[in-house]
C-alpha cells in the first residue's frame, strides 16, 4: 500500500519554528537555534529596520543565514481594516525590501496580529505569497489544507506539554498523518518574561532526533506541495514526481524516494 506519509529522507516527523517582528532578541534566539541544529522562519517588518529595538537592515543577510526570512508587512497594520490596494502595498513592499537584503526569492508570510480578510488572501496571491501563518493554535500535528491559512501547533508558552505529546509519538512511532510540530512566538517575549531557560529547554528537548526533519516553513511548504503533486498509476504500481525535488513515500511501510521528474516502479 502506498502512503504519502514521509518527509525528506524518509523521516516520519518534522519540526519548524516561526518568529515575528525582527526584534533584536532574534540574535540570541538564532544563536540558540543554531546551537541545537534547528531551523526557523523569521517574519520581518522592513519599514521598522531603523527602530532602536529592531534588527538592522545590514545584518539581515548574515544573521538569519540557514533560516528563512518571510514577510510580516511593511508597517505591521491590521490588514483587514485596510483597502485591498493598501494591503497589497504593505505585502509587496515588504517582500521587495526583504528580497533586496537577503538576495533570494521571499515567498512566505505571517499575518500581523494574526488577522486578515478575503482581500488579504487576494492581495497575498497577487504579491506572490504562497503560505501565511496565523496565530491560531491547532495543538495538533497535522498539515494545513490551505497554506495561506496555516495554523501553527502552539505558541512557545504552551509548548512543553505539546512537545511531551510529540516526543511520545516519535518514540512509539505512532502518528497521525502530518507529524509536524510547529511553534511560533516573538523572541522579545523571552526577554520580557525573563524565561530564556524555557527557550533553551524547548530547543534541547526536540533537537537532533533521528526520525525528525528540521526545516524552515518554506521548505515544509515546498515539500508538501511536491508530495501533493505526485501521481500514482491506475494499477498503483508506478509513482510520478513532476516536481523539482525528491519526495519520499512509504510502500508497505518501507520508505522509497521518488526523484524529481522521475517515475518509479513500486509494484
Ligand atoms: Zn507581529
Amino acid at each position: 500500500m502506498i502512503k504519502f506519509d514521509r518527509y525528506k529522507n524518509g523521516k516520519h516527523f518534522a519540526v519548524t519554528f516561526s518568529y515575528d517582528d525582527g526584534n533584536e532578541a532574534d540574535r540570541r534566539l538564532v544563536e540558540l537555534f543554531n546551537k541545537y541544529n534547528l531551523k526557523a522562519t523569521f517574519n520581518l517588518i522592513s519599514g521598522r529596520f531603523d527602530h532602536d529595538t529592531v534588527v538592522k537592515a545590514e545584518e539581515i543577510n548574515t544573521l538569519y543565514q540557514g533560516h528563512e526570512i518571510a514577510v510580516h508587512t511593511l508597517t505591521h497594520p491590521h490588514l483587514e481594516r485596510m483597502p485591498i490596494t493598501a494591503q497589497t502595498t504593505e505585502i509587496f513592499e515588504d517582500r521587495k525590501n526583504l528580497e533586496t537584503l537577503c538576495g533570494y526569492i521571499v515567498r512566505g508570510m505571517a499575518y500581523p496580529y494574526g488577522t486578515y480578510n478575503e482581500d488579504t488572501l487576494t492581495a497575498m496571491k497577487a504579491c506572490g505569497i504562497v503560505y501565511s501563518r496565523t496565530t491560531g493554535h491547532s495543538r495538533g500535528f497535522s498539515l494545513p489544507e490551505d497554506f495561506l491559512l496555516w495554523h501553527p501547533t502552539c505558541h512557545h508558552t504552551e509548548a512543553e506539554p505539546v512537545i511531551k505529546n510529540f516526543l511520545e509519538n516519535t518514540l512509539k512511532q505512532t502518528w497521525n498523518f502530518g507529524g509536524l510540530l510547529y511553534i511560533w512566538g516573538h523572541s522579545y517575549e523571552f526577554d520580557r518574561m525573563n524565561n530564556w531557560d524555557l527557550a533553551e529547554k524547548i530547543c534541547s528537548s526536540i533537537s537532533n532526533l533521528d526520525d525528525v526533519w528540521y526545516a524552515t516553513n518554506i521548505e515544509i511548504y515546498d515539500y508538501v506541495t511536491a508530495m501533493r503533486a505526485l501521481t500514482v498509476s491506475t494499477d498503483g504500481k508506478k509513482i510520478y514526481n513532476p516536481s523539482g525535488i525528491s519526495v519520499w513515500v512509504s510502500v508497505n511501510g518501507e520508505s522509497i524516494e521518488i526523484p524529481p521528474a522521475k517515475t518509479v516502479c513500486v509494484g
